[in-house]
Formats: structure tokens, sequence, C-alpha cells
């Protein structure tokens, strides 16, 4: 029990120190003796069960069907006296289709433990950072680090990450509503309390999983991981089931279907064959049943995109590990695809669109305007007029009331501390020869005391500190000047400073009036910061520059050619707002398409609805008025991407399709409602994340059509030869299957799926920003796709079938005539993957631009060749050696239909006869 303790018995008896923290040798032998700092997850589900759970694929019980078949007419073969060939050939097919469930099951392995692993990084970057003393300095480091007897410090938007104990707060509140149910932050203090104190009562002790909504605060940690109180009602985190993306919810649909159409098909086959058979010979014998029963197999593989569903997680989890090397962290493989329909994009201006390097560079006071010379944090520059007498309150308030600090690094150069408005203001007063540890530390004529702090809040817009300044008390505020201005005494000229305010605003410089009030002992100790920040004295007023960041222009550009909106949402002037996005190239210097927070107040939804689309700056808003424009976005259809930085943010970054929180500078809370972590705070990412995105879903649906287009082929070839060959061809019979079962699992599970993969591997056409995002309403497998789908499949279907009746009649064996269509299939499928990976033609594109595709395509054709040359394959798969020429004419015959249906696309292109719609 530490809430009921005094603060220093704490400390001795957690054996650690308020000013020196542990040292870096104690907190390691903490971290073995207690643990890691984090819930114990129930172990993650064992390969062996991943292996089983495998055979329950009903792609894998058709497999196992068709070996069982396979092995009962096997044996009848065998006991019956029958054919021994066959009955050996029977054999070797259930075997070999056994070892392609086996390498299934393999491929499932790898694709969980894949993810698995990846999740896992991505899980690590994600990880927070806290504020620790070690060894007497501040560092950041890993949440799950933290030991018992730890010091951390914690502000606004923070996590906190273990039980701690409170020993300094500064109007820290702070949110326990999961463990306590209770809605509203709870305001925290230091002294000890009464012994039967319940937990929502304990207002000294914070909790692992709350949420610091204002203030700041120290602490000591009294418990860590497990046993910490979360960690006690917690018990074990149950693992988070895998949630499938809708591009893997449509592949399950349509491989659900195609079992369907798999089990018809073999009826079919097995009627419509048996029916054949006894109308072309008068009988039925079982042999012929086992033919038909080796059609029908055939067609069952065929009909289903075995390798399909493991290909695309595999390439989604891929995508999700590139995006974050983009330094863009996706949170869920949901996101990826909706990244790549995104069609706006709302984004924060301080530190995303610039640079968040502030430096004041007018300021007005008392009547007169001052330049400052000298950009970022190095305390040197001219000041204009010289004689700054007259500024000397300004500064003074401004520094005082200010948490910020600048320091030289081992390098010499100035190094910022937190928040980058104060910074400015800090290095103003050093400009001017006033320091504020100076002025807290005894050195200046009047002796400063902080008592009091009410930080910055980007809904209040203001920060205010209650100090002793010799014999008087005061209030100092400082924020956006429209609401010091709302807030300001009657002594203080208004017209004068609203005019400096739209002088600076039209410069694109931040604004910020300071201001103070003198108040009572009374006041300055109990009342309430509503009533303080009130009735304040104009000070002055700060013009900061916070210059745009270069590459953003490019990147609107960019992002406009691909019919991509760009909106700022800013808590800043409308005028500053203005003129900053006027030079990104957010808006054309077009005024109507600005609009301030308070006439958002004034409009109904409907009336926000019927305007949103239009307005590309928001200026002065709260973090409330961007779920409102979120939602009304989101009633006109469109998929919006938010970013946030502030614990208010949260609400908004959840609403929105892609909520985007920024890694460095972002809260914890941001982080956690996110769906894109900007690692580097930059926009210019979240452009980049957009075009992953989309490649991310082209290369995906080009791997479909691809893989669709095989199955269709291998489903009409042999349905063709079902159906149209009646009579014996040469040595062929007419029951004979044009491919058999292996050949058709070879073609799916390796000569088709390895190209596949590297199709979701591809590099982006050159023109993947240059169209319209994805209209999220339509499936992926819409009327188009089907359509190239249905042409090409139908196309090689037949060039097989044609070539396999061709090889028959010049007299070839039935393996010979087999083989020939096998290499028909395979050949003409890797040169159709040339095709699909371009939404136009194959001669779109650079062939050689994806190596991996090159590989792979060389693998599969050398592989396919060598089964048919040896052996042992010959043996197996039922294959047979061909003659050099006839080798040759497989491998480039095929082409032909691929160049001349992409040749006659490329003609429609360009007459303008067809359009590309992805
Ligand atoms: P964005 O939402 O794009 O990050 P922003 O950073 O300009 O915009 P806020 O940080 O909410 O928005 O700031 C809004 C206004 O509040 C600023 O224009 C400024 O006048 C005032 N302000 C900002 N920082 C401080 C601060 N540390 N102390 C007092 N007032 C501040």
């Amino acid at each position: 029990m530490f809430y009921n303790q005094n603060i220093d018995r704490i400390f001795t008896e957690l054996k650690t120190s308020r000013h020196e923290g542990l040292t870096a040798k104690e907190a390691q032998a903490r971290l073995e003796k207690y643990g890691r700092n984090e819930m114990q997850q129930d172990p993650p589900t064992p390969i062996w069960k991943i292996f089983i759970r495998s055979f329950k694929e009903p792609l894998v019980i058709i497999l196992l069907l068709a070996v069982l078949l396979s092995l009962i007419s096997g044996i009848y073969e065998l006991t019956n006296g029958g054919d021994l060939q066959h009955a050996r050939s029977s054999f070797y097919e259930s075997i070999a289709i056994m070892i392609l469930i086996l390498i299934n099951s393999g491929l499932s392995i790898w694709q969980t433990v894949n993810a698995r692993k990846s999740l896992d990084s991505l899980k690590e970057m994600n990880n927070h950072q806290v504020s620790v003393l070690r060894d007497s300095s501040w560092e950041k480091m890993s949440a799950t680090l933290l030991v018992p007897g730890d010091i951390i410090g914690v502000k606004m938007g923070d996590f906190i990450e273990a039980d701690v104990r409170w020993f300094k707060v500064s109007e820290l509140q702070v949110l326990e509503a999961h463990l306590t149910g209770e809605s509203e932050p709870i305001s925290k203090v230091t002294a000890e309390l009464a012994d039967e104190t319940d937990l929502g009562d304990r207002k000294n002790m914070g909790y692992s999983g709350s949420t610091v909504t204002n203030g700041n605060g120290y602490a000591v940690i009294v418990a860590t991981g497990m046993d910490t109180e979360l960690g006690k009602i917690a018990g074990l985190l149950k693992n988070v089931p895998d949630s499938k993306t809708p591009i893997e919810k449509t592949i399950n649909e349509l491989t659900q279907k195609l079992m369907y159409v798999a089990a018809g098909v073999v009826l079919f086959t097995l009627v419509a064959g048996g029916f054949k058979t006894w109308l072309t010979t008068g009988t039925f014998s079982f042999t012929s049943f086992t033919a038909i029963l080796s059609t029908a197999i055939a067609l069952a593989v065929a009909a289903i995109p075995d390798a399909l569903p493991a290909v695309l997680s595999i390439v989604l989890t891929i995508g999700a590990k590139v995006l974050s090397k983009s330094k863009g962290l996706i949170k869920s493989l949901n996101s990826v695809e909706t990244l790549g329909s995104t069609t706006f994009i709302a984004s924060d201006k301080t530190g995303t669109l610039t640079k968040n390097e502030m430096t004041v560079t007018r300021f007005f006071t008392n009547g007169i305007e001052f330049e400052v010379e000298g950009r970022g944090y190095e305390p040197l520059g001219e000041i204009t007029p010289k004689d700054m007498t007259s500024a000397r309150q300004f500064i003074v308030a401004s520094i005082l009331n200010n948490e910020a600090n600048v320091s030289i690094n081992e390098t010499g150069n100035y190094v910022p501390f937190g928040n980058p408005t104060d910074v400015a203001l800090v290095v103003l007063g050093l400009k001017c020869n006033i320091d504020r540890h100076e002025l807290l530390n005894q050195k200046a004529e009047i002796d400063y005391d902080i008592l009091r702090i009410f930080p910055f809040d980007s809904t209040r817009k203001m920060m205010s500190v209650v100090v002793k300044a010799g014999n008087e008390f005061k209030v100092l505020t400082k924020g956006a000047p429209d609401v010091l201005l709302s807030r300001a005494d009657a002594k203080t000229d208004q017209h004068a400073f609203e005019m400096k305010v739209n002088k600076f605003a039209s410069e694109a410089l931040r604004t910020l009036a300071v201001g103070e009030r003198i108040i009572s002992e009374d006041e300055a100790l109990n009342s309430t910061m509503e009533e303080l920040e009130n009735n304040i004295s104009i000070l002055g007023l700060a013009g900061i520059i916070d210059p745009p960041r270069e590459e953003v222009k490019q990147s609107v550009e960019t992002l406009h050619d691909a019919s991509i909106n760009v909106v700022m949402i800013t808590g800043d002037h409308a005028k500053t707002a203005q003129a900053i996005a006027a030079k990104l190239g957010i808006i054309s210097d077009d005024e109507s398409q600005v609009i301030e927070g308070k006439q958002i107040d004034k409009m109904s939804d409907d009336e926000l609805f019927n305007t949103v689309e239009d307005i590309r700056v928001y200026a002065r808003v709260s973090p409330e008025h961007k779920q409102r424009i979120i939602k009304q976005l989101q009633r006109h259809g469109e998929v919006v991407a938010m970013t946030g930085d502030g614990v208010n943010d949260a609400p908004a970054l959840r609403s929105a399709d892609i909520g985007i929180a920024m890694g460095i500078n972002g809260t914890d809370v941001t982080k956690e409602s996110a769906d894109l972590i900007l690692l580097d705070d930059k926009f210019t990412t979240i452009e980049h994340s957009v075009a992953a995105g989309r490649t991310i879903f082209t290369n995906i649906k080009n791997f479909m059509r691809h893989e669709l287009t095989t199955n269709v082929a291998e489903v009409l070839s042999l349905m063709f030869g079902l159906l149209f060959i009646t009579r014996d061809i040469g040595h062929v019979s007419s029951s004979t299957p044009i491919l058999t079962a292996l050949m058709v699992l070879w073609v799916n599970m390796i000569s088709d799926a390895l190209p596949s993969f590297a199709l979701g591997y591809d590099v982006p056409e050159s023109d993947i920003m240059n169209k319209p995002p994805r209209d999220t309403h339509k499936t992926i497998l819409d009327s188009k796709m089907m359509m190239r789908i249905v042409v090409r499949g139908v196309t090689m279907g037949l060039v097989v079938f044609g070539a396999f009746v061709l090889a028959a009649r010049k007299g070839m064996q039935v393996e010979e005539a087999q083989t020939v269509a096998f290499l028909t299939l395979v050949f003409g499928q890797l040169w159709n993957v040339f095709d699909a990976r371009s939404s136009k033609t194959l001669y779109h594109r650079n062939p050689f631009s994806n190596s991996k595709l090159i590989m792979a395509v060389a693998f599969s054709a050398l592989s396919s060749l060598f089964v048919t040359m040896s052996p042992f394959f010959n043996e197996v798969m039922g294959t047979a050696r061909l003659s050099a020429g006839v080798y040759l004419m497989l491998i480039f015959v095929p082409a032909i239909p691929v160049f001349l249906i992409s040749g006659i696309k490329a003609v429609l292109l360009k007459g303008n006869l067809y359009e590309v719609t992805d």
C-alpha cells in the first residue's frame, strides 16, 4: 500500500531517490527480478496447430478427396489385374498431391510466422517512450524497461505506463476510466491519504493504462507489468484475433464460391463424361470411369486459385513493412488498402506542413513595433529600435509564462527543449539579455516565484502561470490574440492590437498575445483557472515565423495530380493560415476556401455538408471541429485521412478513415488511436504512404488477375476436351483429360504462384499518382477486371485445347500431347504475367523493371521444362520429353495471343475507344 504512506518512506523502501533515480546497474538487476513492464500474453498458437488447421481448408479437403479417389482406383486396378501402369501412376499422383498439400501447409505456417514477426517488429517500433530519471539524468526509454523505484515524468497526452505514487504535480489531471469507470479526469495530489481510501479515490496514485489529460507530474514507480492494478484485473491478455482485410475477405468468399463451382464441375464431368463414353463406345467400364475421374479431379484442382490466399496475406504483411521503411508505420493491414483510396487529406499545419522551428521576427508593445533579426535558436540578432526599456515587461511576462528552454550541446549548437512557440519566446528573451533562470534564481532586481501553471491547451488556446513578483501576485497569460482580446480589461486598446494582428498574420506570421493581471494572494492561491484568465491587461503581441517545409509544395502538387484534396486544419489565425496555404499551393489566393472555427459553430450539419467539399483551410479550429468536418466529408463518400497531435485529437483520429499521428511530436494517446504513424512527422510521408498503398493494392489486383486467368484457362481447356473430343484422335482416346491433375497443381502452386508473388512486390507504374483514387464501394473483382480475366482465360483455354488436339493429330502419345498442353499453358501464363502487371498493356511497361519477376519467370520456365525432361517426373507427373523443335515452339507460340490481345487493346486505347479505369 503506497497511498497511505509518507512519500519519503516510499523512497527509502524502494531504495531510490527523487533527485538521482535508480542507477543503470540497479535498474538492470530489478528488471531481471521483476521482469519486463508488460502484460503477459497468451502463448501464440503453436506451429502444430497451424499445421492441423491447414488441413481444414476446403481446398485441402478437395485435394485429400482426390488422393483418396486416386488411391481407390489404383488399388482396384491392382486387385483386379487391371492396367499396372495406370495403377502405378495413380499411386504417384496420390503421393505427389500429398506433397503439394504439405507444401501448402508449409506456406500457411511460413505466412503465419512471418506475419507474427513483422507485427511484433511493428509493435516494437510503436513502443511507448517514457522520460525516466536514471543516474541523475533524464532519458527516454521504452516503457517495457521500467522497474519499481524508477522516477518518471509525465505531461499532457502521455500514458501512465506503470502504477506510480506522485511526488510532484502541477495541475495534473488523469483519466482512469478503464479502472474506475469514472469518465471525468481526476486531479492528482501528492499528500498521503487515509488507510481505507478506495482505489478510485487514491488521488496520490497513478495507474497503468491511464492518460494524462492536463498538466504534468513526477512520480515514483511502485509496481510494473502484471503486478499493476491493470495487470491484476486484465489477467492474461487475449491475443487479438487476426482480422481479415476487405481484400482477404473478398478472396475468401471467392474461394468459397469456387468450391461450389468445383463441386458442380466435378459432378458435371462425371455425368457428361459417363454419357459421352456410353455414346461413343456403347459401354461403360471401370477403366473409362477412372479416366473420367482423373478429368474431374484435374478440374476440381483447376477451379480453385490454390496459392492466392497465402500469397495475398504475405504480400499485405510485406506491404506494411515496406511502408514503415518509407517512415509510415501502419498499424493494421486494413489501412494499407484504405490508404490507397484516400480522397481527402486533412493535415495540421504546425510541424507537419511547417518546420516547427519558430522564431519571433516582430513584436509590438507599448505602441512600438520591434523588428528582430536572426533565425533559429541561436540567441543572436539585432533588435530595432535599439532602446528596449519599454519592452521589458512584455518580455519578462513571455518568458516567465513559459516552460521551454534552450541549451548548448557538446557540438556548440543551441538545442531547444519544450513547446516550439515557447522556445521562440525564450530565444527572444536571450536576444534582449533577459534570462529566465536569472529571473527565477533571484539574480534580477525583482524576485520571481512561480506558484501555479495552467499549461497550454489547443482548445483554450492559452497558457497561464500565477507568479509572486516581489510582494505582488500576478497571473501571466499568453495565447491566441483573439482569445486574449475577448478577455481583456477596459484599458486595452483593442483596435491597435487587432490592426497589428492582421498585419502580422497577412505576412504569414503566427501571432501570440501576452498579458498580465494583478491579483490578491488569496486569488493567487485559490481561484480557478477560469476565474484567473479574465480581465487581462494586454502587454504586447509577438509575430512568429514558422517556415513551411520546402518539400511540401511538391507533395501537394503530386496529391492534386492524384485527385486527392489537401486541406489544412490549424489552430492558428485565419490570415496566417491562408498565407501559408497559398505558399504551399493548398489554395489559390481564394478567400472563400478559408473558414474559421467560430463560423463552423454557427453552421448546422447540413450547412457544413453543403460547403465542406470546397473548403481548403480551417483556421482557429478546436479538435471537436475536426470530427464534424470528417463526418460531413464522409457523408459525401469521401475517404478521409486526418492528422492530429494532441490528446483531444484522439476521437477525430478514430473517426477518420485513416487517423494519422506524429511519431516524434505526437502524444501516446494519438499514436494509440491512429492507423498510420509518421515516424518523421513529415507531410511528404503521407504522400509516400498513399502512393505505397496504391501500389500495394494495384499489385494485389494484378496478381489476382493473373492467377484467376490461369484458373479460367485450365477449367476451360479441360472442359473443351471433355465436351468436344468425341472421337479417339491417333493414340489419344476420347476420354483422356487434356491435363493431368498434377500438371494443373504444378501450374497453380509453382509455375504460376512464384510470378504472382513477384507481382506482389512490383514497382509502381509511373502514373500511379496520376489517377483518381479507387472507388471503395467497388469490389476488387469489378466488371472490367472480370472482362480481362475472361478474355484472356478463354483465349488461353482455346490455345491449350488447340495445342493438345494438334499434338494428337500429329500422332503423339497421350503423355506427349498432355505435355504439349501443359507447356502451352505454362508459357502462355508466363507471357501473360507481363500483360497482367500493367493497367494498360504489356507494351506500356519495361519488362525488366521488376528483377524478382524476371527471376521468378526464369525459374518457373526452367523448372517446368525440367519436369518434362526428367525421367523421374515423367513417371510421376505423366509428362514426356519432347523434341527440341517442339520445345522451342511451345516457348514462343503461346506468346502470340498475349501480344495480340495487348496489341488490340493498345490500338483501342490509342483511338480512345477504350478506357482504363484502374
Ligand atoms: P496546428 O493545429 O496546425 O498544429 P497550431 O499549432 O497553430 O496549429 P495550436 O497549437 O492549437 O495550433 O495554437 C493555436 C494558437 O494558440 C496559436 O496561434 C497561438 O496564438 C496560441 N499558442 C500556441 N502555442 C502557445 C503556447 N505555448 N502558449 C500560449 N499560446 C499558444
